[in-house]
């Protein structure tokens, strides 16, 4: 291991320590989401790889100085094609003349024909798979020292020492494959994060879409039922008219809900208002009724209303949240039955249950509550409930529920009075 230098370490490493930066750049890219970083800068890191190796090249024998300068060379010219070339072939010549000596020559008949040879390469080789890139890169190494030894010989009767040649051999293969492995591990892990990046956007997307599409849904076929309501013949003008007047209120909420996922990509202050939870209750039913009829469920509302006690809240999205449990509750009696809804008052809370006599849930299922898209129906979509919790929670509120399988089930909700209130 005696040809092992310091010196040759700390040229090896001006050969990684661009690399290390390559990550860097990677890396803010990839947080910052800019796009002042562009691909073409990374043709700076070899380029300063290169200046960095000939400026502190290696003793390796008396009087014979190496340096690892064609590692970022052949990587750079094969990974950025001939404008990467120009520059790297420009940096070499241009610091070797400036270092002297007959070297300079053999520079200058070498590093060309190795930049033909590269560039006739390089359009093949983004397609190959990582083990014909390293054997590529490792070939081509025994290849230009060869060439290298062959000039020094023919043109300037330089005769290197073969033990040289061996360990000038062995050093760059090493220090290449290290590199190279490196390199291809870098680059892959970005692209990998990249397209995490790319899907997680595409999921956010489809969620939001399945999630709308289920809101939406509420209020069309809730309008969809009065519209069916008009066309019994026996109907009375005043009948006619609220039915029409409720369609259209459904309508609106449509419109509204669609708004409001519109605004979720600016995320505005919540307007909240006092909210009077029973008349809530009482339009939820009123929108429902239509919908359970069907079904033979009737909504029984249950408890007084109490004018000045309200909470905090946007009342369309607490309608929202009783529409959802009221609906699962009249969903689960498939032969008919009441859901009862009832509402009490405590001291700084109001009390809302809603109750069915369904098939229930076993434990198991209730722990599955909330989450999304958990749905035992057909036509399902699973987000109801996840909805209904989480306005609940933003209300500052509790939610909970008492099942038992074939036997029914019960949503308890407190929601805070607002302070002017208590
Ligand atoms: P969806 O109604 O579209 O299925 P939800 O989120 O509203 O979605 O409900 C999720 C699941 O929870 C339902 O599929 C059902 O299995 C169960 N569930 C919710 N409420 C009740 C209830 N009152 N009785 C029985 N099961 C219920
Ligand atoms: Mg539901």
């Amino acid at each position: 291991m005696g040809f092992i230098t310091k010196d040759l370490l700390i040229n090896f490493l001006f050969v990684l320590l661009p690399l290390f930066l390559v990550q860097m750049f990677y890396l803010l890219k990839y947080t910052q989401e800019t796009d002042k970083l562009k691909n073409w800068m990374l043709i700076f890191f070899p380029v300063m790889s290169i200046i960095l190796c000939m400026a502190f090249p290696a003793n390796i024998a008396e009087g014979l100085i190496v340096d690892f300068r064609r590692i970022p060379f052949v990587l750079g010219v094969l990974y950025g094609g001939w404008p990467a070339a120009l520059l790297l072939l420009s940096t070499i010549l241009g610091i070797r003349f400036m270092i002297g000596g007959s070297g300079f020559f053999i520079a200058l008949v070498m590093y060309p024909l190795l930049t033909v040879i590269l560039l006739l390469i390089a359009n093949k080789y983004k397609e190959l798979s990582i083990f014909q890139r390293i054997g590529i890169n490792v070939l081509l190494l025994p290849l230009s020292e060869s060439l290298l030894l062959y000039i020094a010989d023919l043109y300037f009767s330089l005769a290197i020492p073969l033990n040289v040649q061996l360990t000038f051999f062995v050093l760059n293969v090493t220090g290449m494959l290290i590199v190279i492995i490196l390199w291809e591990t870098v680059s892959k892990n970005f692209e990998l994060l990249e397209r995490v990046a790319k899907t997680k956007k595409l999921e956010v997307v489809s969620h939001l879409a399945a999630s709308m599409s289920h809101e939406v849904r509420n209020p069309l076929t809730v309008t969809k039922g009065f519209m069916q309501l008009l066309h019994a013949q026996d109907l009375t003008h005043d009948t006619r008219k609220k039915y029409l007047d409720l369609g259209l209120q459904e309508l609106d909420r449509a419109v509204d809900i669609i708004n409001d996922y519109l605004m979720f990509a600016k995320p505005a202050a919540e307007k909240k208002d006092h909210v009077n939870v029973y008349e809530e209750l009482e339009q939820s039913i009123k929108v429902l009724e239509p919908y359970c009829k069907p079904l033979n469920v009737h909504l029984k509302l249950k408890g007084e209303e109490e004018p000045s006690l309200t909470v905090l809240g946007e009342h369309s999205k607490l309608e929202q949240c009783f529409i959802n449990l009221i609906k699962n509750g009249a969903e689960a009696m498939s032969d008919g039955g009441i859901v009862l809804v009832t509402i009490s008052y405590s001291k700084d809370a109001v009390l809302v249950t809603i109750e069915d006599n369904g098939e229930g849930m076993t434990t198991e299922q209730i722990s599955k509550l909330g989450e999304p898209y958990y749905t035992t129906k057909n036509k399902g979509t699973g987000l109801g409930m996840m909805v209904s919790y989480s306005i609940i929670q933003n209300m500052q509120g509790k939610i909970k529920v008492r099942s038992k399988k074939g036997s029914g089930t019960c949503f308890i909700i407190k929601l805070p009075l607002s302070s002017a209130n208590i």
